[in-house]
């Protein structure tokens, strides 16, 4: 079983998540990086909070809480326009702080 959270672009802050759980079901995207046979668990799934992302502050928190081990920051946040420019520093940041791996993207674009 691993656990998972998203944080997904405020942009896109209404979006459903069809195309993350999806991706999950199928394990394409940065899922494939699942084997098909070990259950993912969304553990958690939220928004950066709007720019320059202030939720990333606090977030993973909860995720970590509830067992995430692995962060996904959605693809929005890198096919959008302009793609957002607070990536490198979002994975650094909750990486450092937080000490789980952050990977960045979701479903396929
Ligand atoms: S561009 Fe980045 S900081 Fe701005 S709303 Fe999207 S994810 Fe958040």
């Amino acid at each position: 079983m691993k656990k998972i959270g998203i944080i997904i672009c405020a942009r896109y802050q209404s979006c459903g998540g069809g195309k993350c759980f999806r991706s999950i079901r199928e394990r394409v995207g940065a899922f494939a990086r699942y084997p098909k046979d070990e259950p993912v668990e969304v553990v958690g799934y939220s928004y950066c909070g709007g720019c320059p992302g202030g939720n990333i502050e606090y977030v993973p928190e909860e995720m970590i809480k509830n067992g995430a081990e692995v962060i996904h920051l959605a693809t929005g946040l890198v096919v959008g326009y302009p793609p957002c420019p607070y990536i490198r520093q979002f994975k650094e940041f909750i990486e450092k702080r937080y000490g789980v791996p952050v990977v960045i993207g979701t479903h396929p674009s």
